[in-house]
């Protein structure tokens, strides 16, 4: 008998089942969001305690395959104290959940100590900030954040900001003269520009300044799911000529109006492959910052049951590995400083 029978015997997996374990493993799984650092602190707990509460933590992020995580820094707009005060106080979290659990996971900085960090066998941890209204319109601020570590940044949340428009604002405008700036520099500093959020003047206006390929970090097909946080087809298209990826989010009401699944999920893959072709599509799961989830994705261990219905719906494994991360490893080879 041969040993695979063996283990698929014991775990009562179908070769299939298998095959795609495997393939899992093998692939760099990056997800570009999650709000974990702000829903830890909500739900009392850290990163190395499966407490079964949220979406993430280092125990499940190692079921779920999960190479590199994006870590998003989100300060609500209801926020009473220093905008600037509570990002230091976040960040502070992330460097210190970092710093007590060194063996499994580790901050990059370069595109370097990325590839040092996945070849320890560690997570690579993403720092990035969700909302360019952290800045308070000063760029000096962005340098600062560049060097404590910070390396995306959505340049807004639905809302106006000092830098543009984000989808919930009536009649929404372009970049800013202040927004145009602060891509030119974060294009120089070596950060990702995160275009989810933006209302599509913006995203415009951000196609033609960056000079480097661009992400949204987390949003999925409009044509599918008419929800004003999902892209158009020309958005998307632009995103793809341009060497960009967008994150499939995993947060329900962008995955379907009615009935959201991971049926569903896979069909914005199937959509967005045959309006732009594989290579501008990766994850963006928004775990931890989503209040309901689909049962077959739960929480970022389930992610396996992704790979399995690409395998199902006939992807071939060299554009499975793209999508769980690839094609975001290649934006981050471009972008991050050497
Ligand atoms: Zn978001």
């Amino acid at each position: 008998m041969h040993i695979r029978d063996v283990v698929t015997g014991a775990l009562n997996l179908t070769p299939q089942h298998l095959n795609s374990s495997l393939l899992h493993q093998k692939s760099i799984v990056i997800d570009a969001h999650c709000d974990t650092l702000t829903a830890m602190e909500e739900q009392k707990r850290c990163l190395s305690v499966c407490t079964g509460i949220g979406q993430v933590d280092l125990i499940r992020l190692k079921r779920g395959g999960v190479n590199v995580q994006f870590f998003a820094v989100f300060i609500s707009p209801e926020e009473k104290r220093s905008v600037l005060v509570r990002v230091r106080e976040v960040i502070a979290r992330f460097y210190r959940e970092a710093a007590e659990n060194t063996a499994s996971i580790v901050p990059i900085f370069s595109y370097r100590s990325l590839v040092r960090g996945l070849a320890q066998g560690k997570i690579a941890a993403i720092l990035a900030i969700e909302g360019g209204e952290v800045l308070g319109g000063n760029l000096e601020v962005l340098n600062s954040l560049y060097l404590m570590g910070v390396r995306s940044l959505t340049l807004t949340w639905n809302h106006r900001n000092e830098l543009g428009d984000g989808i919930a604002v009536e009649q929404p405008g372009g970049l800013t003269k202040f927004g145009i700036a602060v891509v030119k520099e974060m294009n120089r500093l070596g950060m990702l520009v995160d275009v989810a959020h933006l209302a599509a003047p913006g995203f415009w206006d951000v196609l033609k300044i960056s000079r480097q390929s661009i992400i949204a970090s987390h949003a999925n097909s409009h044509a599918l799911c008419p929800h004003p946080r999902n892209l158009k087809d020309e958005q998307i298209k632009a995103l793809a000529a341009r060497g960009g990826v967008m994150g499939l989010t995993f947060y329900p009401p962008f995955i379907h109006l009615d009935r959201p699944s991971l049926e569903k999920l896979l069909d914005h893959v199937d959509y967005i492959a045959n309006l732009a072709g594989v290579d501008c599509i990766g994850l963006g799961s928004d775990f931890d910052g989503i209040n309901e989830v689909i049962p077959e994705l739960s929480d970022v261990s389930r992610l396996p049951a992704f790979t399995r219905g690409l395998l199902a719906r006939g992807y071939s494994k060299k554009a499975v590995k793209k999508i769980l991360g690839g094609n975001l490893l290649r934006v981050l080879k471009t972008v991050l400083p050497p």
